[in-house]
């Protein structure tokens, strides 16, 4: 298990722009993190500097309290899983698995344990004795997560969006499988993704990037609750959290003619703040109202979409001088058609306040 720590850390490759603008990291033994982001935003930059395949431009990375910036990968007692298979295809599965303790010469009878160890657990031990060429694109994966896993002594496995060639209904099952591996060996583990649903299962904390910066770093449930950024709030949730422009009169946001009383301050802290102001609620917090129930806003619905186990409207309300959309997540079964109109509870317990994209914070 290794502590990893980043100490002002950035990266610039040549002639491009700031693939990682300077950031500060801890992440401790054992945990279980995920780099989540769009596409560009940094994660395999930042994965490859901790592994050792690419220095940084500024700043020093510490494992263990042992600063390894300048040192090879292979000093680094780090796994690491591409995203793509990395297997010898003229050896056998056995061997393939077998490859990165006899590196480390470790003992054959022990070999052989933790070898069919994990081919059980990765359900391939009636395949270990193949050859690797012929095998599938998901069955090559699994060896490459395997020759990942099978180390019991690295300090850290790095993994870097290993899911994406697999099959979906295989993914829900490697995913699971992961989750259980990382319970019974508490290496620390950080795992890329641009896949929220990989992220939020698979870590006990998430951090998630955009344009070279870390926006978030929390719990799954603190990305869903209070994102700390409107980025997050639209980025994780599906459909994302809907920002609705208001101004902010007293202790309450006034979003079109509707008035969502908040924490006082907050409110102070809103008005006092530069930028534009958006109210954040999540479309599974929005609740269906009666007609005219007080406080309730009027919307009218537009697209609806059923989803088997639940329904996702987006519906429209009066704000000043155009109309405003939003985004409603309703329970199975919710009768909804398009043109009708819906009155929506927006519960104030629920609600987030934003100035120019941070949330607006009481303390
Ligand atoms: P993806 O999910 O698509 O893999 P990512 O979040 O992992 O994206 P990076 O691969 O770290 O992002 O890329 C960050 C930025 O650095 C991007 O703008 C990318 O084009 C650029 N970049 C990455 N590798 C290189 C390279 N070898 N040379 C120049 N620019 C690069």
């Amino acid at each position: 298990m290794a502590r990893i720590e980043l100490r002002g850390i950035s990266h610039t490759y040549a002639g491009g722009a700031p693939a990682l603008k300077p950031l500060e990291m801890v992440w401790e033994d054992g945990g279980a993190y995920a780099l989540l982001g769009p596409s560009g935003c940094g994660k395999t930059t930042l994965l490859n500097i901790i592994s050792g395949l690419l220095r940084p431009t500024v700043g020093s990375v510490l494992i263990d309290g042992k600063d390894v910036t300048h040192a090879p990968p292979e000093e680094r007692n780090i796994a690491q899983v591409f995203q793509f298979p990395v297997v010898y295809d003229t050896m056998t599965v056995f061997d393939n698995l077998a490859f990165p303790l006899r590196n480390r010469r470790v003992p054959e009878k022990e070999i052989r344990q933790r070898v069919e160890q994990i081919g059980d657990l990765l359900e391939m031990s009636h395949q270990l004795g193949r050859r690797a060429r012929g095998l599938s694109a998901d069955e090559l994966q699994k060896i490459s997560l395997g020759r990942g896993l099978v180390r019991k002594d690295v300090a850290a496995i790095l993994f870097d969006e290993p899911l994406t060639v697999i099959d979906p209904h295989a993914k829900w099952h490697l995913r699971r499988k992961l989750k259980q591996i990382h319970q019974a060996t508490p290496v620390t583990l950080v795992y890329v993704t641009h896949d929220q649903v990989e992220a939020l299962t698979l870590a006990d904390r998430v951090v998630v990037m955009n344009v070279g910066s870390v926006v978030q770093q929390g719990t799954p449930e603190d990305l869903f609750e209070r994102p700390a950024h409107t980025f997050v709030g639209h980025f994780i949730g599906s459909p994302g959290m809907n920002f609705l422009p208001c101004t902010v009169e007293d202790d309450a946001a006034v979003v079109g003619t509707h008035r969502v009383p908040l924490d006082a301050n907050v409110c102070a802290k809103a008005r006092a703040a530069k930028g534009p102001i958006v109210l954040g609620v999540r479309p599974e917090f929005l609740r269906r109202a009666e007609p005219e129930a007080r406080g309730a806003i009027r919307t009218t619905v537009g697209h609806v979409e059923e989803l088997g186990t639940h329904v996702i409207a987006s519906a429209s309300y009066s704000a000043g001088e155009g109309e405003q959309e939003l985004k409603v997540k309703l329970p199975e079964g919710s009768k909804v058609t398009a043109g009708e109109t819906l009155w929506l509870e927006l519960p104030a317990s629920r609600a987030m306040l934003y100035a120019d994209g941070q949330a607006v914070s009481s303390e």
